[in-house]
């Protein structure tokens, strides 16, 4: 038996300091998991329980990449996240176990075409057109948990051309990285490969062709894109 099409390629992650890449299987995000941006997306940040959505495998983009302006917007939104790796899969992974299942971690960037995100809200459609578009998750290299164990507190911040848009600090995060693991568990069986953006603090904004994004999390590393003029 053969394959009818050529295989299409792995999408992988590379590793800090390694010549080893992480093999990407799925992408998911967590929805408003910081207080500040919950509100200013006109929405009440009680302690719901997570929401989450997801990208295509093949979305993520490495550090220093440039990239083509995407389709379809006039409204492209940075969202600066802590990233988590999921090493060792499972399904209702309890809170207290949930970090044995991280490999390491990264910063991400959900880039959200804001303007088709809030047409499909608006019109109670699938957030896809919004936020799963190609090169629409530029990630950091990964750096293992065996080197700086699990984050939970440090700056998050990402500058736009020099100019500071988004800074916070994830002791702000609604749900950890435990929490979020376990409830995301519950929905879906995690697989060793699986990525998880954790959400965004306030000051999500609008970059446009030429812009230059550069942002990063205490103690995990920084990540730069820029979009091709
Ligand atoms: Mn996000």
């Amino acid at each position: 038996m053969s394959l009818v099409i050529p295989q299409p390629p792995q999408a992988t992650v590379p590793v800090a300091g390694s010549p080893d890449s992480f093999p990407v299987h799925r992408i998911y995000c967590v929805g408003r998991n910081y207080a500040a941006h919950a509100r200013e997306m006109g929405s009440d940040p009680d302690r719901e329980p997570p929401f989450f959505f997801t990208k295509p495998a093949d979305a993520v983009v490495f550090d220093g990449a440039t990239l083509p302006f995407p389709s379809a917007t006039a409204d492209l939104h940075h969202e600066i996240e802590l990233v988590a790796a999921i090493g060792t899969g499972g399904s209702d992974i309890p809170v207290d176990r949930a970090l044995e299942h991280v490999w390491g971690y990264a910063v991400g960037l959900d880039m959200t075409r804001r303007d088709l995100q809030q047409v499909a809200k608006d019109t109670r459609r699938p957030w896809d057109a919004g936020k799963a578009f190609d090169r629409s998750a530029p990630i950091s290299p990964l750096v293992p948990a065996s080197e700086i164990g699990h984050p939970n507190t440090g700056r998050i911040w990402v500058d736009v051309n020099g100019e500071k848009r988004q800074e916070s600090d994830l002791t702000h995060l609604i749900w950890d990285v435990a929490e979020t693991v376990a409830h995301l568990s519950a929905l879906f069986e995690l697989v060793p490969g699986d990525l998880i953006y954790t959400g965004t603090p306030e000051g999500v904004a609008a970059v446009g062709a030429g812009d230059t994004l550069s942002g990063g999390v205490e103690g995990v590393g920084t990540l730069t894109i820029t979009y091709a003029a």
